[in-house]
């Protein structure tokens, strides 16, 4: 492998840090599974670091090795132990020549830990476990073909007591790097003085934060053995909630209360970088586990409880703070919110003594109190942060009877003189994450637009601060999943589900509680025409399906009478211009007191596309094999060229203005005239020299006049009725149908307010993320309209 000074610019921004911890590495299985993650994670080798901890129990078995040492004993049970357990481990997990080679440095490495043991060089016989881990895995990836190599991080990592040397770690590991995956040892590293340290037990997700930072990775994830982070010990809390997103300052927090999830430290490098992190479950690789996030506005909810607790008072503190103590004793310190001018904290009653000592060391007096405490912290979510809790968890509080209890803004902790039975806990959990009432969604569509609507929705779950958004059905036209987990990938989602079966399905929905809403996602006609039997089980309407706006003005009606009568919403913004909110416009000012005199607009991005870019020095033709080559066409372009798609959004804007309007109704002169669109694709094709001369003469004529060529949809709104047309138009280079970018829809707005400047709104009018996302906007909306939930009326 030739070795070549890679600089940072090559990965900032891109690299991948990806570390694995002792349980996803703690046996031969573990390690092919770790290496198949690998595979599927790191398509790039240049981009891709990996971090690594000591497989299983090695590290506990290395540090009664020491212990012993320390003491005197033999050290020989326990060196033949690890031996055969990491002998074993290379044995099953390699196959030669890669088995022998690794073998026999292994040896060397146990034939030294005798004496480096007996000479307490710690942190030395330590790196023994990262060290095979590191080595192994490389090897392992190598024999299933990737390019990857082995770094001891004690090369680089350079710490100073606490502190990271940053500058010299970096440029030094920038002097060490080779090409492919580089498979790191965690928890190791080394002191100014270049002998080997190490981070602390659990230190190497730290490690991996750390490299993050050296390398400005695009994102760190953690895999080990949870998924999600939850709302509560799911041992003792059966309705803990799992969470696929948690803020940044939450996780500091949960942290602080000892969670082992994430430690502080693991935290503290990636703090205000551009740096995601992840934490993702190696033993079910196919759930997307839970990101960190920046400052979100993050509605999850934590219940934690902490056993044998003392309370610690200081009048002064020196410039010490919580969690410099909680570093020092590697135990939860917590500072409780006071009014007074005493400091109080809250920690293991078992490390009182060592406090108060630690802390007379740095001129600190502390005197803890003797009585024990059960604690419960309730880290609150973003939408109940104020000072008064909210008016149920207040009641279930005071039922319960805390001895003392503080509180600020992002924090409540109850102290109880005894442990409360499971059942309070469970309810005190209950009331603190769970008070938003339900909407079942019921999704149909898997596509883009579906998976991209599933990909959105649990950060609209954690915004939404009236509903708690309950993904209850999920299905498309072969099958159906209820009660679909989307903390899976979306094709293992539909595995889990059977096949379609409309009455079943409907039956299913019709017992939901709750609002219930139908999401469709689909093109299909089919479920547009079954949109009363959805009603009737009492669902909501979104669609980003424009079949059932454009349906035959009678059953059209039909539909809106249903929902009317069981007041029920129907939501369709993405029919038109995808995520542009040109139907919300329109009603707003309806609703507002104007008039609607005139819409026109370019609603179709292929042919925006077209025209923007057709200057008439090559066939017309060509450029639309072009858009069709770049995915912007239908996958027969001449359904584009027809205009019907126009068309039938035209009909939508005028549904959207109360006008009863059938499709026909609106007049349609296709861009592509029928009698040159052929029988098929091959036969328009081989005449398409007709076609184009006759775009060639219209462009020619606009430009003769200085006006360029648009095709355009427009509604007209007079006293004589309704007059709907789509065509090819010319138009001056100021009118706001010219000025636009290649892809973009516009909708050109004209009423009694906006007469002289109409109202313009433009923008990508398709596309996955807009469309999905418009589709939300709509939830967003139905749930605004909802009766008001009893849990909002508390945060006025
Ligand atoms: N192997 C070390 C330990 O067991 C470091 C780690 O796993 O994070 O503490
Ligand atoms: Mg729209």
């Amino acid at each position: 492998m030739t070795t070549q000074a890679l600089t940072t610019a090559h990965w900032a921004g891109l690299a991948q840090v990806h570390k694995f911890g002792g349980t996803s590495l703690a046996d031969a299985g573990r390690f092919r599974a770790v290496a198949a993650i690998v595979q599927q994670h790191c398509a790039t080798p240049e981009q891709c670091w990996l971090v690594v901890s000591a497989p299983g129990k090695t590290t506990d078995q290395l540090c009664q090795l020491l212990d012993m040492a320390a003491r005197g004993e033999a050290l020989e049970p326990v060196l033949a132990e690890v031996q055969h357990s990491l002998t074993t481990l290379v044995q099953q997990s390699l196959t030669e020549p890669e088995q022998s080679d690794v073998l026999a440095q292994l040896q060397q490495w146990l034939a030294l830990l005798p004496e480096l043991a007996q000479a307490g060089r710690a942190a030395d016989v330590l790196a023994l476990g990262e060290s095979v881990s590191a080595l192994l895995l490389s090897r392992l990836l190598r024999q299933l073909g990737l390019a990857a190599d082995w770094l001891d991080s004690r090369q680089f990592l350079t710490v100073d007591g606490q502190q990271v040397r940053w500058d010299q770690s970096e440029q030094d590991l920038q002097a060490l790097c080779q090409p492919g995956i580089r498979v790191v040892t965690g928890f190791i590293g080394r002191d100014l003085a270049g002998n080997s340290l190490t981070l602390g037990r659990n230190g190497s997700d730290y490690s991996a934060t750390i490299l993050g930072r050296l390398v400005q990775a695009e994102q760190v994830t953690i895999w080990t053995d949870v998924d999600a982070i939850y709302s509560g010990d799911p041992r003792r809390l059966p309705a803990a909630v799992p969470y696929q997103q948690v803020s940044w300052r939450q996780a500091c927090l949960l942290a602080e209360l000892g969670n082992p999830v994430l430690h502080a430290r693991t935290l503290s490098p990636l703090h205000n970088s551009q740096t995601k992190l992840l934490v993702r479950s190696s033993f079910e690789p196919e759930r997307s586990g839970c990101h960190i996030l920046p400052d979100a506005d993050c509605l999850a909810s934590f219940v934690t409880d902490l056993h044998d607790m003392v309370l610690l008072s200081m009048h002064q503190l020196h410039g010490l703070n919580a969690s410099w103590l909680a570093n020092a004793l590697h135990q939860p310190v917590i500072a409780l919110p006071q009014s007074c001018d005493a400091h109080v904290w809250l920690l293991p009653a078992r490390v009182a003594d060592e406090a108060v000592q630690l802390l007379a060391r740095h001129q600190v007096h502390a005197v803890h109190d003797t009585s024990r405490y059960y604690a419960v912290a309730w880290l609150k979510p973003a939408q109940v942060q104020q000072a008064d809790l909210p008016a149920d968890v207040a009641a279930c509080v005071k039922r319960l009877a805390p001895a003392h209890r503080y509180q600020n803004h992002e924090l409540a902790i109850w102290l109880f003189d005894q442990e409360l039975s499971a059942v309070n806990l469970a309810q005190l959990h209950q009331c603190c994450t769970q008070p938003r009432p339900e909407i079942q969604l019921i999704v149909a569509g898997t596509g883009n637009v579906g998976a991209e609507f599933l990909r959105l929705l649990p950060g609209h779950q954690q915004r939404c601060h009236s509903h708690a958004l309950r993904l209850a059905v999920l299905f498309n036209s072969r099958q159906m999943v209820f009660e679909p987990d989307n903390g899976l990938e979306l094709a293992q989602q539909m595995q889990q589900g059977r096949p379609l079966d409309q009455k079943a399905l409907l039956a299913e929905i019709a017992q939901l509680k709750g609002p219930k809403v139908l999401i469709d996602l689909t093109p299909s006609q089919q479920l547009a025409e079954q949109y009363p039997a959805f009603i009737e089980a009492g669902c909501h309407l979104i669609s980003a399906n424009k079949q059932g706006v454009t349906l035959p003005e009678a059953e059209y009606q039909a539909i809106l009478d249903r929902l009317d009568q069981q007041q029920l919403h129907w939501y369709s913004t993405t029919t038109a211009g995808a995520g542009l909110p040109v139907q919300r416009a329109l009603q707003e000012l309806h609703s507002a007191g104007d008039q609607v005199r005139r819409i026109s607009g370019i609603f179709s991005g292929t042919l925006s596309w077209l025209l923007c870019q057709y200057d008439g020095s090559s066939a017309f033709s060509d450029l639309l094999l072009q858009a069709r080559e770049l995915g912007y066409t239908e996958p027969d372009p001449r359904e584009d060229l027809s205009g019907r798609d126009v068309q039938r959004k035209l009909l939508v804007l005028a549904r959207t203005m109360g006008c009863s309007l059938e499709l026909d109704d609106i007049a349609l002169e296709p861009l592509l005239p029928e009698s040159l669109a052929g029988d098929s694709w091959q036969a328009f094709w081989q005449q398409r020299a007709e076609f184009d001369a006759l775009m060639q003469a219209a462009w020619q004529q606009a430009q003769q006049q200085g006006l360029q060529l648009r095709y355009v949809g427009e509604l007209s709104l007079t006293e004589a009725g309704v007059q709907a047309r789509v065509r090819l138009v010319q138009v001056p280079a100021s009118d706001p149908l010219a000025a636009i970018l290649p892809c973009d829809n516009v909708f050109v707005i004209e009423s009694d307010w906006y007469q002289e400047l109409p109202l313009v709104i433009k923008g990508p009018g398709a596309g996955r993320t807009v469309t999905a996302g418009g589709v939300h906007a709509d939830l967003a909306q139905l749930c605004q309209q909802l009766p008001a939930a009893a849990y909002s009326s508390r945060l006025s």
